[in-house]
């Protein structure tokens, strides 16, 4: 008999059908004798619909309203499964996150978790319930609002509750059976993780694979809880999220070199032609994108041309930020004196641990002054990786209408989500990738068909 927090995902509590589903699963965990904390979130894509309908409201919503109204979602689930679960004859009461005693900052739509005392769960506990919780709310310290933890923060407050509670693990449900070393919706070849370390979860939810919050996984790493990612929908083994040093090694086989590839189509690539290969001349182009506000990714730096002591610096940005990073540049043009500025929002930020096969002459492979290598398994390398796109002069376009997600049926092609892990159809993930672009080329940066390559 142990302690078990189980958090279910959205799609797995999408209809009144999947919560009595989802309420016989918990049963069954209960039948075995567990005491049984369940985190749910939002049934489908409820919270989404929920920001919409106050974007419909009014444009500009209050934060502390809307974490009031986003909040609704977790709380409208909770309640419906301690429903289905007493008609299984099963003991279940559900409290908000304010209730169950988990303690913010004042910060609405982003808060962080900064205590809990989760004593009215305790004594459901110990009295034979089983306890749901709404997932991704809060209560702040201070001024007692209602706070949100982030969109997908749900598992987060399942691990925090996991920690604060003692339990022996915690299960993260939801409608894949565990992590891939790709997106399987995209890579069809994908492999499921049996066993990955949380630094390397780390790598990939910070790189865009959604399926477990950031925050979830730091905190699990810090408070060493056992997190279990699998799906709702089966019994398949799914993925555990341990210590490093307790993941089994695959029989004698060499640890693998690549864990996994996460993606992020959010960002956007601008390339500085002609700059005076000078010191100093980087700093003055970081200094006005950064007095633009806006926060930068990779850096790469080509190598200069001889004839004209010229070099070209590139840089990520986040897509949302492109205007106005080139807007600043070319406000400064004659200051930082460069030639032009080329913008491309057709990357994906591609992340993968110790990525030998990237290229030998990544800058990350070399120490201090370019000579040596670091000790391989430090490496956490990322790539843009260009998706076929041309560069626009002229910088980006205007944005366009976000495209509607709309959910698709299980098992029936493509399955869009509210997180947008994937685009519609005829998105620009269709296209073939176009070509790697490595830091630190010795290569002058060439420009190509699909776009430029080192
Ligand atoms: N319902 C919230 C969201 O959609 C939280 C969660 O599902 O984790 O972001
Ligand atoms: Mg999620």
């Amino acid at each position: 008999m142990g302690r078990i927090v189980q958090k279910y995902g959205g799609s797995s509590v999408a209809d009144a059908e999947s919560i009595k589903r989802v309420a016989r699963r918990i049963a069954r965990t209960r039948a075995d004798g567990h005491e049984v904390i369940i985190v749910i979130s939002a049934m489908g894509d409820a919270t989404a619909e929920l920001m919409d309908l106050a974007l419909k409201v009014s444009p500009n919503p209050k934060s502390r309203e809307l974490d009031m109204l986003l909040t609704t979602g977790e709380r409208q689930s909770a309640a419906l499964l301690a429903m289905a679960l007493a008609d299984l004859g099963v003991e279940a009461v559900s409290y908000t996150g304010s209730q169950a005693g988990i303690l913010t900052t004042p910060t609405h739509g982003n808060a962080r978790i900064i205590d809990i005392t989760p004593g009215r769960v305790v004594r459901s506990l110990e009295e034979g319930s089983v306890v749901i919780v709404a997932g991704f709310q809060g209560v702040a310290q201070t001024t007692k609002d209602v706070t949100t933890l982030g969109r997908g923060a749900s598992d987060t407050t399942a691990v925090a509750l996991a920690s604060a509670l003692g339990a022996d693990h915690c299960e993260i449900y939801t409608d894949v059976d565990g992590v891939y070393t790709a997106d399987p919706r995209i890579v069809p070849s994908a492999r499921r993780i049996t066993e990955i370390g949380y630094e390397e979860m780390m790598e990939l939810a910070a790189s865009g694979a959604k399926i477990l919050h950031l925050r979830c996984v730091e905190y699990a790493r810090r408070e060493n809880v056992k997190v279990h990612v699998r799906s709702s929908f089966s019994d398949k083994p799914g993925t555990w999220v341990k210590p490093h040093d307790e993941v089994r090694k695959a029989g004698k086989m060499e640890e693998a070199i690549i864990t996994g590839v996460a993606h992020d189509r959010s960002e956007a690539k601008i390339t500085v032609i002609g700059v005076p290969d000078q010191v100093g001349a980087a700093a003055s182009i970081f200094q006005v994108i950064s007095d633009a506000g806006i926060n930068i990714d990779m850096i790469v730096q080509n190598v200069s041309r001889l004839s004209d002591v010229k070099t070209d610096i590139s840089f990520t940005l986040p897509m949302s930020d492109g205007r106005k990073g080139i807007e600043a540049l070319e406000a400064n043009k004659n200051k930082i004196g460069f030639d032009e500025v080329l913008y491309d929002d057709q990357i994906g930020n591609r992340r993968s641990r110790d990525a030998f096969p990237f290229g030998r002459d990544h800058h990350l492979l070399q120490g201090p002054g370019g000579r040596g290598r670091q000790p391989a398994d430090d490496l956490h390398l990322r790539d843009p990786h260009l998706r076929g796109g041309q560069h626009r002069r002229g910088g980006p376009r205007r944005p366009r209408r976000p495209r509607r997600l709309r959910p698709g049926r299980r098992g029936g092609g493509r399955r869009l989500r509210r997180n947008g892990s994937l685009r519609g159809p005829g998105g620009r993930q269709d296209r073939p990738p176009g070509a790697l672009l490595v830091g630190h080329s010795d290569r002058p940066i060439q420009r190509t068909a699909t776009g430029v390559t080192s």
